[in-house]
């Protein structure tokens, strides 16, 4: 297997004049990833003998682009298939500069994006929404203005194995069709939006269920793994899966009281009873979550 190392000045591109960090950097023997945050959510690479398959794909496209185009340069590798963790804009944006003929992810996963290609992914909607915030996210605008939005071409009910060495398995939680990536040669999975490592999580879904995370976090602790990439957020181990978990159970078992003493979710809220956790940098996840534990246990 032919193997490359990126150095520190490879992941300084130039795009369209505007320098950003590119950060597809070598975590494992053969596994790659970007856990930058500058393209949205993490993707990954799996170097396998003779081609690349990806692990999600980023958002902005042009982004996207040069990192493929380099670990294709650099390896002489193809890019054989691309796996979507879930169907979250941030994940699955990027897919159209991965050249690759098949995307593979669950069925849930699949028709979510279908539902979203005739709501909020409407050519004209993201056309709206990217001139709405042109200004602040100018990437957005850009990457918006030729978007090819991709979705799954092979899906899979529960699981599905490529290439003998890398298992999918569809977990739900953080969405219905939320699915890890186990690559079993080096005993590392990549677990998409289960787990936002060092920050606050998103879980406004309206597929989300909690009582699904809380599980599904404990079941990869308890499969000990080597390399954990997180959805976002750096590589991180177990601790933080547990820091997870635990949050979720303390925000269930809030929520549940909070209902049974007739607590509304704005009373909720504003008496400040959300755990304690990673500070909500984005402003709104902490709401979200709380709405969709309102949702779930009310
Ligand atoms: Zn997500």
């Amino acid at each position: 297997m032919h193997l490359v190392h990126l150095s520190m000045s490879d992941r300084y591109m130039w795009y369209n004049d505007t320098p950003f960090p590119m950060h597809l950097t070598k975590v494992g023997d053969s596994v790659y990833a970007d856990t930058s945050g500058s393209n949205g959510g993490n993707m990954g690479a799996i170097l396998l003998e003779g081609a690349i398959v990806w692990v999600d794909s980023g958002m902005f496209h042009q982004r996207t682009r040069a990192m493929v185009d380099r670990l294709v340069e650099e390896t002489g590798l193809i890019s054989e298939s691309m796996i979507l963790t879930h169907w979250h804009s941030d994940h699955i944006f990027g897919a159209q500069a991965l050249d690759v003929p098949e995307i593979v992810s669950s069925e849930e996963t699949k028709r979510a994006c279908r539902r979203a290609l005739d709501s909020s992914w409407r050519r004209e909607e993201i056309l709206s929404y990217a001139e709405e915030i042109r200004k602040e996210r100018p990437e957005y605008w850009e990457a918006a203005q030729d978007l090819e939005v991709l979705i799954p071409t092979q899906t899979f009910e529960s699981s599905y194995r490529l290439d003998d060495a890398i298992l999918v398995r569809r977990c739900g939680g953080h969405t219905a069709g939320s699915s890890v990536v186990i690559y079993e040669s080096e005993n590392t999975i990549f677990t998409g939006d289960l787990v936002f490592s060092h920050e606050f999580p998103y879980a406004g879904d309206t597929s989300c269920d909690i009582d699904r995370w809380i599980d599904v976090l404990q079941e990869i602790v308890d499969d000990a793994y080597d390399l954990i990439i997180p959805g976002h957020g750096p590589i991180c181990n177990s601790e933080e899966l547990l820091k997870h978990k635990a949050f979720f159970g303390s925000l269930r078992a809030s929520v549940k009281d909070a209902i049974s003493e007739g607590v509304s979710y704005d009373e909720y809220l504003e008496r400040g009873k959300i755990p304690d956790f990673y500070e909500d940098t984005r402003g709104h996840r902490t709401g979200m979550a709380v709405r969709r534990a309102f949702e779930l246990y009310g």
